[in-house]
């Protein structure tokens, strides 16, 4: 290890540079207290490295770092040139997608092909916030001759921004790329489980040309720097995505603390309804990717699945194979769909889910297994005969399980897929158009995926309603979150008041 850079290796690159220090004012530093902490890689159960530990004193350096960079130069900055850099950095993933996705693999688990799609779509929402910097606009309001009044959109300040391990990457674009749009600076968090990729990325940070101060990415646990930086005095907001219960306690740190603005994307569990007149091919696709995608492990996996009765038999039989057939392994084999989960502390909470399915009488028709015994490898699974009220069909699981059953008619589908406090996404897969926008519309969903599942855009809000969060993700809608409204009334002529 020399300085704050240690040489690795993945079965992709070869060997290459990965920092481990906080980055903050676009130089990587040791923490205060000069903690560090290991890396897992969940393949194998080896350690990977250590990276340098945030802790109340970090976050104290890093948010002022970034309050300085706002209230110096950045707050002035063109929004033409916050675009240009944004597209920079853009521009660099595309170059760097190769070294990213197999940091990403080597240390979240994730399929080499799949890791490759998450930094594509980075670029793609970098890009696209680039784009939109300029365009940020406020409004003329007329209330009479004797007013002049305009509205402008101003950036909040400082930002903090909590990230899970899910995706490392995707996450640090989707909370970078609108806030500093608009205009802020930040200070990330990564999760502990998966602080590599991220550090790489900020090599790039550099690179593409932002001052100091604007972004900040620190590696640290959610006990001590994620609760430092949500209950911060000097923080004007926090963006988090992660479980509901966290989220709860980000929103009461918030409370007691300045009152800092807060957006909340959180858990999920999803309904994927396949209606008869569905082409059952494609259903099975999108049942099996909605599912197992990412190894269950995204807040709108599609974990409860439920097909009309006519069709259920044949349906699970078929989907059963299909989910036997996805290729469980190591996560640099080109054809690997699924790899292990991210850590030891989720496999155990999945196989502790899996046995409760069994206890509570459900079936497995598929999986329910570890798959050797080294990694964290969990077979795909799915339980019938399930009640609404079992654990495995309230609870998110976070991993490869899925419960299905059967629903009579449209009115039946509604109900069960209202049926849980969350409500993050949810799909419908049908040949008419009407069940289709009937159904879209009644579900209590953030996002209703019609013939499809887990297509996400960077054009398109995404985010919770009911238990699953607050605000939207992407799109137009994401910078509402990173913009505050501010009304300008001037008074024209010069009769008195009064
Ligand atoms: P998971 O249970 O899937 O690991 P979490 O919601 O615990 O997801 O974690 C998501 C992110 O929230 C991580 O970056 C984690 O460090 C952070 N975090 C966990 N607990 C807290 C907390 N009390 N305050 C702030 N951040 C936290």
């Amino acid at each position: 290890m020399s300085g704050l850079s240690v040489k690795l290796k993945t079965p992709h690159t070869g060997e290459y540079d990965q920092p481990t220090g906080l980055f903050i004012n676009n130089e990587f530093v040791k923490g205060v207290d000069g903690k560090t902490f290991e890396v897992i890689n969940p393949t194998d159960e080896s350690v990977i490295t250590s990276v340098h530990e945030a802790t109340e004193k970090d976050v104290d350096i890093a948010v002022s770092a970034a309050r300085k960079a706002f209230e110096g130069n950045w707050r002035k900055e063109t929004p033409e040139n916050r675009g240009k850099l944004l597209v920079n950095l853009a521009n660099l993933f595309e170059k760097n997608v190769d070294l990213l996705a197999a940091v990403e693999s080597l240390d979240n688990g994730k399929a080499i092909t799949m890791a490759k799609g998450d930094v594509g779509a980075c670029v793609g929402c970098l890009r696209y916030y680039g784009g939109w910097a300029d365009k940020i606009e406020g409004k003329v309001v007329d209330t009479g001759p004797d007013t002049f009044n305009y509205i402008r959109k101003e950036p909040i300040g400082v930002c903090g921004q909590i990230i899970p391990w899910n995706f490392p990457l995707l996450m640090w674009a989707w909370k970078i790329g609108p806030a500093v749009a608009a205009g802020n600076c930040v200070v990330l968090k990564t999760a502990e489980q998966t602080p590599l990729s991220a550090l790489v990325a900020c090599n790039l940070i550099k690179e593409a040309g932002f001052p100091p101060g604007v972004i900040n990415v620190i590696s640290g646990f959610g006990k001590i720097a994620g609760a430092a930086l949500s209950s911060h005095m000097d923080v004007d907001k926090v963006a988090f995505t992660g479980s509901t219960v966290v989220g709860r306690q980000i929103m009461k740190a918030a409370a007691g603390s300045n009152l800092k603005k807060v957006t909340l994307e959180l858990g999920g569990k999803s309904p994927n309804i396949v209606f008869a007149d569905a082409d059952i091919d494609n259903a099975i696709s999108w049942v099996n990717f909605g599912i197992y995608f990412n190894h269950g492990q995204c807040c709108c996996a599609g974990s409860r699945v439920y097909v009309q009765e006519e069709i259920y038999d044949k349906f699970i039989q078929r989907f059963k194979e299909r989910a036997a057939q996805n290729a469980v392994g190591d996560p640099f084999h080109e054809k690997t769909f699924q790899g292990p989960q991210v850590s030891q502390l989720q496999f155990d909470r999945i196989m502790s889910y899996i046995e409760e399915g069994k206890k509570a009488g459900a079936t497995i028709e598929t999986g329910g297994n570890r798959i050797g015994d080294k990694g964290y490898f969990i077979e795909p699974t799915i339980f019938s005969n399930v009640t609404e009220d079992m654990k495995i069909v309230q609870e998110e699981i976070f991993g490869p399980v899925c419960s299905i059953s059967k629903f009579k008619n449209k009115e039946d589908a509604i109900k069960v897929g209202n049926s849980t406090t969350y409500g993050l996404a949810a799909a419908v897969h049908t040949s008419n158009l009407n069940t289709a926008i009937e159904v879209a519309n009644s579900l209590r969903a953030g996002t209703v995926w019609v013939n499809t599942y887990n297509t996400l855009h960077w054009q398109l809000p995404f985010g919770g309603f009911k238990e699953s969060g607050i605000g939207r993700e992407l799109g137009e809608a994401a910078l509402d979150n990173y913009t505050q409204t501010k009304t300008v009334s001037i008074r024209l002529g010069d009769a008195l008041f009064g």
